[in-house]
């Protein structure tokens, strides 16, 4: 069967390979072969990045505010259609399932995504999720953060790219998020209420020596104050990183760097932090941090 699929992709491949004459392409042979494809555009196109925002509205299937930009319609012989959507925090789509798939990349902000049956995970810019055919979810932005995500979605030949559920209910959206994603692969055995074993990182790194202060750590400072929904952990991660900078306090700097790219913070914006920081906090400190920076940031 294999062997089978194998030899006619070849065959496939062989037949639409142009055949050269002369050095030449031979046009004529490739469209009296494939009439419809042959029609085809040959010319790249590209569309320029929209100047202005998407304007924020409130839309069908979806709860909340957000922006939509259809930035690709599926152009025969390709299936995959593009779009790129912005939620505002607490925004999210109705449930629904694709029938052939869709590929999601954060490229702003941090959101969440849930499949029927699962636990709520958190998806953060650069993350890629892939929901198999017929699995029903939703995604959108967390309470507190804004989220932009591209969406590739291949269509059936009818056009049918999408089958709408119902709306996603406030109980549904503000349940307890899964505690750390494992895999962002829908679909795959989702290794639900396995990681909330792990000890807290201060309890991991002073509780034998201090607990007290790693309680107050883990449970306080972040397990409440960072989960505030009043301001979101990208600023919060910006507010602390600029007054760590000011402090000139290179170990904190350390882990809050990791951590406000995490938050979605650009390396390409720690480091203008750092330069803005300097006219504020003084240029020793600004160099120190631009130290600890580079070391962090070439770590990966
Ligand atoms: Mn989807």
């Amino acid at each position: 069967m294999k062997l089978f699929a194998a030899t006619v992709m070849l065959f496939s491949l062989l037949a639409s390979a142009p055949s050269k004459t002369n050095g030449q392409t031979n046009q004529a042979g490739a469209t009296a072969r494939n009439g419809a494809v042959s029609q085809v555009s040959k010319t790249i196109s590209i569309t320029r990045n929209s100047a202005p925002p998407p304007q924020m509205r409130e839309a069908e299937n979806f709860t909340g505010l957000v922006g939509v930009e259809f930035l690709q319609e599926a152009t025969a012989p390709s299936h995959l259609a593009a779009g790129r959507v912005t939620f505002a925090p607490g925004a999210r789509t109705a449930w629904h399932s694709h029938p052939l798939g869709q590929t999601l990349i954060v490229t702003t902000g941090a959101g969440w995504v849930q499949q029927e049956g699962g636990e709520k995970q958190e998806i953060k810019v650069g993350d890629v999720v892939w929901t198999p055919p017929g699995v029903k979810h939703w995604h959108g932005a967390t309470a507190t953060d804004r989220m932009t995500h591209i969406a590739l979605t291949e269509q059936q030949s009818d056009g049918k790219r999408v089958d709408w559920m119902e709306k996603v209910s406030d109980a549904q959206y503000s349940a307890p998020i899964q505690a750390q994603a494992a895999t962002l692969l829908l679909g795959s055995a989702a290794p639900n209420a396995v990681s909330n074993q792990q000890p807290r990182p201060s309890q991991r790194a002073i509780g034998d020596f201090s607990p007290k202060l790693a309680q107050l750590t883990d449970d306080v400072l972040y397990a409440d104050v960072w989960e505030r929904p009043q301001l979101g952990k990208r600023d919060r991660s910006l507010v602390t990183v600029a007054a760590l900078i000011a402090m000139n306090r290179p170990d904190q700097l350390r882990s809050h760097f990791a951590r406000a790219r995490d938050n979605g913070v650009t390396q390409e914006e720690l480091i203008e932090t750092i330069t803005h920081m300097a006219f504020y906090a003084g240029w020793p400190s600004a160099i120190t941090a631009i130290g600890i920076a580079k070391e962090v940031f070439e770590k990966k």
